[in-house]
């Protein structure tokens, strides 16, 4: 499907729930993708994307923002300790702050540069032993002690388990996020995105259904 086939989808699945028009944000992850796709969608105007290594991101975003301006790039994956400052210069949003260790770095480390990107915690909300992210049971006490650090926390993210409905992870990651007054909601991917709009998502983060299927090899 093209940029603007998904953007309609998302305009229709706004409506559909009676939200504002503009209220989701689409992250485009590009991670994986061969260059000239990404840059397709660069020329289409889009400029929020998304990444799940910091390395892979540093290869290529550097250079398309000496052509493409105002790129605002997003970091979905998983983020080691050691590897925190390098993303205060690359990215503008985290969505995987998973555990208090790292929520203590990034402090550390914001403290020192004197600025930090907007960040989301993500909750295990399948409870599975592969996945990052705080228990649901934990959430509270983590967003908690993120607000102790002074973080910026917009809000929480999840990745539900493949085998499940997806919608009951996003209603529960929502009632998470309203008990603790948090307002973004990073959730739904290429297959489930206008369910996650239902329940109520201000960031999607759709890869293959833009640019197509990935190739791992
Ligand atoms: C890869 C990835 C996506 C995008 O997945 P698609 O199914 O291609 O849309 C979304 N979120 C995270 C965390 C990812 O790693």
């Amino acid at each position: 499907m093209s940029l603007a086939d998904i953007t309609a989808r998302v305009d229709a699945a706004i409506s559909a729930a009676g939200r504002s028009p503009g209220c989701v944000t689409l992250i485009a992850v590009s991670k994986t993708q061969p260059n000239e796709r990404v840059e397709d969608v660069l020329r289409d105007g889009h400029r929020v994307f998304g990444e799940n290594r910091v390395q892979e991101a540093a290869g290529k975003w550097p250079e398309f923002r000496e052509t493409y301006e105002n790129v605002d790039l997003h970091l979905i994956g998983p983020l080691q300790s050691n590897k925190v400052r390098q993303t205060f210069d690359l990215f503008q949003t985290i969505h995987s702050v998973d555990r208090p260790k790292l929520a203590n770095t990034i402090a550390r480390i914001a403290d020192e540069v004197g600025h930090c990107p907007d960040l989301f915690l993500q909750v295990n909300t399948g409870e599975e032993d592969q996945k990052a992210g705080v228990l649901p049971a934990d959430a509270d006490e983590f967003i908690a002690e993120c607000r102790k650090l002074d973080l910026p926390v917009k809000g929480l993210m999840c990745i539900p388990p493949v085998d499940e409905e997806p919608s009951l992870h996003f209603a529960l990651l929502a009632k998470i996020a309203a008990r603790n007054d948090l307002l973004g909601l990073s959730m739904g991917m290429s297959s489930d995105f206008e369910s996650a709009i239902a329940q109520g998502a201000t960031h999607i983060r759709v890869g293959s259904a833009i640019f197509g299927e990935r190739d791992y090899t």
